[in-house]
């Protein structure tokens, strides 16, 4: 088996341990049924807490300091523009059909912020790499005890790695707290939801994680002009396509939950193509009106803490429209090829972790099959992608190019931009010239430019090259091999050397990044203030007193 896929089948079984301990203990309980529904209830309870930490107000503050609001407002208005104009061509095309309506502004926010949480600010993680010399390829060596400081953000679990290399250990500590996410930045699927569910409540909208049975978690977020509930899954930047995971990538989930601050709802029919077969064939962990009624009460107590009328009777109309949706919704089975096979397979992860989870989606699986190979096909795509680069080396997505070059340049020193830069510029000016597609971090003024900080690392592998330790040089980068054609990368070589000079002529303009600093902790002291002054002159639950807190001073700060 390949290491890759093994280790991804291990690290799922970890992940699966957990739960799976709990049911078998139950089963052999005397009243089986019973603990296997207390375990049930059990994850709903868990699940309440995670979506209770994303109300606390500091917790938003941190989060809402590191968005880029103003700059994805001003894409989100362009993206409203260009939805208007689509409408309106639509509109005087005359067909009879249904109008398409334009987006509305918060809508097209949300989707703006999906882009820029997956294509700029968190990155996935498989494996860590060796926190001594940086290798990629670690070895999977088991759990080890979260230290203190490790519990205290949330990571119950850690993953080790040891380097092959230097032998060095690294851990990987599976982080809850989305705060301590904000700061690290990766992980896995659940890194992900948490830390982009508590960014949609930072910008104020009603958000709910959701928590698949069979391991997948995602966010979704309440549509104001819509009134529906949208599905955003942060991992993959896909908003509303809720049959993702059983037509896309080919999943069969059982139970979905969605937890949010007023509510705890079993959304499953949302998500599964045929809920009668779902009901038939793969529910069978607890009775389902015991599932309704737990999830019932799960609710009326979130919303004990509510006192205003008005905001009960919103919550009200929209469980209504929502059990109605619900009930339409996994009632129409697809046919099994059309219309959903555009859909996207999973993008996120290497394609060993996703193989070993059977989530290549269904042309790249039936492709496998047809080779007879199995999951050992994966090998010959790497392959056959490798030998293609060796001729000729593949343009690069140029978004991802503007992404690292964005982090990288307000990241770094002049000194470090001014190293890159001129790595940059020498493959420009000679593209066939193989030293220059090699970059040696056994050279200390190199090392300090791309090593001594992540993003440049980010910048590099962006640009296509690749990471290998070699035993006489240390880790080096490389953008193809010694025959390789890089010509197709030269435009976005160019794109980066562009963003590292425009950043060095912002800086000598402004520099300003202590202000900004500045601002963000007076940000947070303003909200706990005004927390404060409410928890002891009104009547309020904390959570109400949060809310409000961070509303009045979001008001207070846009009226500047
Ligand atoms: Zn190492």
């Amino acid at each position: 088996m390949d290491p890759d896929e093994a280790l991804a089948r291990a690290l799922q079984e970890e992940e699966d341990r957990t739960a799976a301990a709990a049911i078998l203990a139950a089963d052999r309980d005397i009243g089986g049924k019973h603990a296997r529904q207390a375990a049930f209830g059990a994850r709903l309870e868990s699940g309440v807490k995670t979506a209770l930490a994303f109300e606390d107000p500091l917790a938003q503050a941190s989060a809402l300091s590191v968005v880029p609001v103003d700059r994805l407002e001003a894409e989100a208005a362009a993206l409203v523009t260009e939805s208007e104009a689509a409408a309106s061509d639509a509109a005087s095309d005359g067909d009879g059909g249904v109008k398409p309506k334009p987006l509305s502004r918060e809508d097209a926010m949300l989707l703006r912020t999906l882009r820029w949480f997956k294509l700029e600010f968190f990155t996935w993680c498989d494996k860590p790499k060796c926190k001594t010399c940086s290798n990629a390829d670690v070895r999977h060596e088991g759990m080890a005890e979260p230290t203190p400081d490790e519990h205290a953000h949330g990571a119950g679990r850690v993953e080790t790695y040891r380097c092959p290399l230097c032998s060095a250990v690294t851990r990987f500590p599976r982080y809850n707290d989305a705060v301590k996410l904000l700061e690290t930045r990766t992980g896995r699927c659940g890194e992900w939801a948490n830390a982009f569910t508590l960014i949609c409540r930072s910008l104020g909208y009603d958000a709910r994680w959701c928590m698949d049975w069979t391991d997948h978690v995602w966010t979704e977020v309440w549509s104001v002009s819509q009134r529906r509930w949208l599905h955003c899954d942060s991992c993959e930047n896909v908003c509303d396509k809720p049959l993702l995971y059983e037509v896309g990538w080919g999943k069969k989930l059982s139970y979905v939950i969605g937890f949010g601050a007023d509510d705890v709802v079993d959304v499953t029919r949302r998500y599964v193509a045929d809920y009668a077969r779902c009901l038939r064939e793969r529910r069978g962990e607890c009775d389902e009106a015991w599932l309704a009624q737990t999830t019932r009460g799960l609710t009326d107590r979130l919303r004990a803490g509510r006192s205003n009328p008005d905001e009960l009777d919103e919550l009200r109309r929209r469980d209504a429209g929502e059990a109605d949706e619900l009930h339409r919704a996994g009632t129409d089975v697809p046919p099994p090829d059309v219309p959903f096979d555009d859909l996207p397979g999973r993008t996120t992860g290497s394609l060993a972790w996703r193989a070993a989870r059977g989530e290549l989606g269904k042309g790249k699986q039936a492709a496998e099959s047809t080779d007879g190979g199995g999951v050992s096909t994966d090998d010959d795509i790497t392959r056959e992608a490798r030998e293609s680069t060796r001729k000729k080396v593949a343009p690069v997505d140029d978004s991802l190019v503007i992404a690292a070059a964005n982090k990288y340049s307000t990241s770094t020193t002049p000194e470090q931009r001014e190293t890159m830069g001129r790595l940059l510029r020498n493959l420009v000016k000679e593209p066939g010239n193989p030293k220059y597609r090699r970059v040696k971090m056994s050279n200390a003024k190199i090392a300090y430019a791309v090593g001594g900080d992540t993003f440049g690392k980010q910048l590099l592998v962006a640009l296509g090259f690749t990471a290998r330790d070699e035993p006489e040089h240390g880790l080096v980068f490389s953008l193809g091999d010694a025959e390789a054609d890089i010509s197709a990368v030269v435009p976005s070589l160019e794109t980066a050397m562009k963003r590292l000079k425009e950043e060095d002529a912002t800086v000598a303009e402004n520099g300003d990044s202590e202000d900004v600093k500045a601002e963000k902790a007076a940000l947070e002291r303003m909200i706990r203030a005004e927390f404060d002054k409410i928890m002891e002159t009104e009547n309020l639950t904390p959570n109400e007193a949060a809310m409000k807190a961070l509303n009045t001073v979001r008001e207070r700060v846009s009226r500047r």
